[in-house]
């Protein structure tokens, strides 16, 4: 067996162990003679994952007591729809703020559910950059900002948590799509209405969507909303309204368990400080590729980048997966490259790219 270094934006590499752990217990779970697919989601040992799993998320985070966390499905695309069903209440009109291609669908989505009022988009620039908290234009009355604070297409991250107390509007929730950086840096969760993502990038596999909502926000949904996509239906069955993808929150229950064996949030966001910091230090100073993102906004988890001379495209990435470092083809709508560096990335995988790099501009420069 022969593992790569994995590039991909996700679904995304996972911790080796995490795997390992996975493929031992696939047969039969701690004694329970089946494997964690075959069980029932109320039994008592699937109960005691599901368990650990939201009781290890919420020590990882330090989730305040007042807030649920809900094991939901469709992804972060559904919930474009589930949070405008689910937040508006009786407002008109929500804001958002538009820093790439993901913000701006989940604008475009919220449209069909709410009034939406553009607070703040960095599109002149090109996607680029984040607004400064300064800028945003919010509406008199918004029942939430939408906010998605790691754009993984553009490689673009806030530098700075989205805290409305800071503009005197302290009432007005803030909604994070945090799909692709949940968990690689600290956050203060009490900042926040509503954390959600897709687990697939930074956390396990596809199929699961993690939602961190505040207590007070449940039990305004639109009645047009599905019960299995109501938030407070879902919280009051502990997650199990319907079926939860069993599986996907078992593995995430491993990803969290290795994270505290890491050392918790604070310890995986200095290395992936240190991880990013090499790759964009070796990019600005080698005069044969480039970022494009205001050096204040690069994000730590994607890293788009291109070849100053793009007719080499092609051979970079046969190089570049003969080397056994796979995925580092761009978004179609960005183009060049792009290398995802998500928690489960080691330092040793972003120096083996790097090296790849010095190799190839060397030989190509
Ligand atoms: C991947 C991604 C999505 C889409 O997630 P799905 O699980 O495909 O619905 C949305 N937002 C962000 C920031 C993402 O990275």
């Amino acid at each position: 067996m022969s593992r790569v270094w994995n590039f991909s934006a996700g679904p995304a590499a996972l911790p080796e162990e995490v795997l390992r752990q996975a493929a031992e217990e696939m047969l039969d779970w701690h004694g329970a003679g089946m494997g964690v697919m075959e069980m029932s989601h109320r039994g008592k040992e699937f109960m005691s994952i599901a368990e650990a799993a939201e009781a290890d998320l919420r020590e990882l985070l330090a989730v305040p007591a007042s807030y649920r966390i809900l094991f939901m499905q469709g992804g972060a695309i559904a919930e474009n729809a589930i949070i405008p069903m689910n937040l508006l209440g009786d407002r008109k009109v929500a804001d958002y703020v538009v820093t790439g291609s993901w913000s701006q669908k989940s604008q475009k989505e919220a449209r069909r559910y709410a009034g939406v009022n553009i607070a703040a988009t960095s599109e002149a620039g090109g996607f680029t950059s984040v607004p400064a908290m300064r800028d945003w234009q919010l509406s008199d009355d918004p029942a939430y900002v939408f906010t998605c604070t790691n754009e993984t297409i553009g490689g673009v991250e806030y530098p700075f948590e989205p805290d409305l107390a800071q503009i005197g509007r302290a009432e007005v929730p803030v909604v994070a799509d945090m799909s692709s950086h949940i968990l690689s840096r600290v956050i203060d969760v009490s900042k926040y209405g509503l954390i959600f993502g897709g687990a697939q990038k930074n956390i396990g596999p596809a199929g699961l969507t993690i939602c961190i909502v505040r207590e007070d926000l449940l039990g305004r949904a639109m009645p047009l909303c599905p019960s299995a996509f109501d938030y407070k239906t879902v919280a009051e069955a502990g997650s199990m309204y319907n079926t939860p993808p069993t599986y996907a929150i078992y593995i995430a229950g491993l990803v969290f368990q290795w994270l505290k064996r890491q050392g918790g949030v604070a310890a995986m966001e200095a290395r992936n400080i240190a991880k990013a910091r090499l790759l964009y230090d070796y990019l600005d100073g080698s005069g044969f590729y480039e970022n494009r993102v205001d050096p204040a906004c690069r994000s730590r988890m994607n890293v788009p980048f291109f070849l100053k001379d793009e007719s080499l495209n092609d051979a970079f990435l046969s190089g570049a997966k003969d080397a056994g470092l796979v995925q580092l083809k761009g978004h179609k709508s960005v183009g060049g490259m792009r290398a995802s560096i998500y928690n489960a990335m080691p330092i040793e995988g972003v120096a083996a790219l790097v090296d790849y790099m010095k190799a190839f501009a060397a030989r190509h420069g």
